[in-house]
């Protein structure tokens, strides 16, 4: 019965069939943050280890000097920057970044394929971390400060720092469009084509309206749509968003709560219109073109 044990959100499953193009976003992220914390907090790493000869999946080191620098080194905590997962250590940081199809587990099931595993993480405990992902894309990082991390990227979108004056004054001088700004992990942390499409259409704002013709009442609006989806997501752990499985078999019903991605050709549950897909950015971008006007 207990098929989904320790299950950490499979984002797998659904990016593969859904949203090929999509990588988990802020509130997923913030919500394998979650699953993780309180399973290893405590626990010292005894080794990295590469799977398949993948050596690659270490960005930032080769296999041997990334060992010297994480193995013995106890957890002190786990957060999130970005997309990033950052797991404290006694001294510098292991990061892990899911891009499109990582997924990280505890245990394996008859369905988890050794050769879709990167890495695992031994601990001292004898328990594991694997790194399952099927694309290949998500990296494992180890920095002594987060500075080279923090030069990377913008404002944390739900930090106090982010406020409607802080959104307000950037984009008044900003020539760029806006689905392009917002998708700019240097300009706000974390969001990505999901929840850029549904804030802006939140909002009533055309994902190609330059910046500095954004009036503050609208940009305000904007920054309220921004931190109330997030939030949302992460009390919901993402499921507003991706349909994981998690815990005791629980599902999200994402496909119910998204308002306009992926909608195309529904009709706009504000005004009735035709949600249309249009390109922006190379990116598939969902508009309402009534409530969305350029
Ligand atoms: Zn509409």
């Amino acid at each position: 019965m207990n098929i989904f044990h320790k299950y950490i959100p499979d984002f797998s499953l659904i990016f593969s069939i859904n949203f090929r193009k999509n990588m988990p976003e802020l509130p997923e992220v913030e919500t394998v943050v979650g699953f993780i914390k309180p399973e290893i907090v405590g626990k010292t790493i005894m080794s990295v280890v590469p799977q398949n000869g993948y050596d690659k999946v270490l960005a930032t080191h080769d296999p041997a000097k990334f060992f010297t620098l994480v193995n013995s080194k106890s957890i002190s905590d786990v957060s999130r920057r970005g997309k990033y997962i950052v797991i404290h250590l006694q001294k510098g940081f292991l990061l892990i970044h899911l891009r499109m199809t990582g997924r990280l587990l505890f245990e394996l099931s008859q369905n988890d394929k050794p050769k879709h595993l990167t890495t695992i993480i031994n601990f001292d405990d004898g328990t594991q971390l694997y790194f399952k992902d099927y694309r290949k894309f998500g990296r494992l990082y180890y920095f002594d400060t987060l500075d080279p991390i923090n030069q990377k990227l913008g404002i944390e979108p739900l930090s106090p720092d982010f406020t409607d004056n802080w959104l307000i004054d950037r984009l008044e001088v900003s020539k760029r469009q806006l689905k392009p700004l917002l998708l700019d992990q240097k300009f706000i942390a974390g969001l990505g084509n999901i929840y850029v499409d549904e804030a802006l259409w939140s909002a009533k704002l055309h994902p190609q309206q330059l910046g500095s013709t954004v009036s503050p009442a609208k940009a305000r609006v904007l920054h309220n749509s921004i931190q109330a989806l997030l939030r949302k997501a992460i009390e919901n752990q993402g499921t507003t968003i991706i349909n994981f499985y998690f815990g005791e078999g629980k599902s999200g019903n994402f496909r119910e709560q998204l308002q306009v991605f992926n909608r195309q050709d529904k009709k706009c549950l504000r005004c009735n219109e035709k949600i249309i897909k249009i390109r922006v950015a190379q990116r598939g971008t969902h508009i309402c073109p009534k409530c969305q006007k350029l």
